[in-house]
């Protein structure tokens, strides 16, 4: 994460945090970061940014959460979205930020580089909704 980042109604209202919360139609201020959401991933070994890491970064406006492998880690299983007590859906959140990376042309999820990706996440990948 970027030095200087603070949580604040300003971070909150950056064109980054409106297009991931237009693309994913998530309230992503709801977040409280409790962690629940990591807690039922079975994936995050996998990932570079725990879920509720990942939503803390884009409530930051961090844009630098679009090259984390998290986002392609993340298998769309919705265990995260059960289990939230604030209705977050951090498989859409993922999902934006897997089109948003899609969109700016950065590195994403490389066929080569599948070895020791849970099969659940190739799946996921290829089945999610990005495009
Ligand atoms: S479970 Fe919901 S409120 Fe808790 S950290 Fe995850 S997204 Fe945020
Ligand atoms: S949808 Fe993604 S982030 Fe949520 S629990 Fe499943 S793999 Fe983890």
């Amino acid at each position: 994460m970027a030095d200087g980042l603070r949580l604040s109604r300003e971070a909150l209202a950056a064109p980054f945090v409106g297009k991931v919360e237009e693309l994913s139609g998530q309230n992503l201020s709801a977040c409280y970061q409790c962690g629940k959401c990591a807690a039922g991933c079975l994936f995050t070994e996998h990932m570079d940014a725990l879920p509720n890491q990942v939503l803390r970064r884009v409530q930051l406006g961090d844009e630098s959460v679009l090259a984390a492998s998290a986002p392609w880690a993340c298998a769309s299983c919705l265990a995260c979205a059960v289990r939230c007590p604030k209705g977050v859906d951090v498989a859409r959140v993922m999902e934006a930020l897997r089109l948003l990376a899609l969109r700016r042309g950065l590195p994403h999820l490389d066929p080569r580089a599948t070895a020791g990706v849970p099969q659940i996440a190739l799946v996921g990948a290829y089945r999610k909704l990005t495009p």
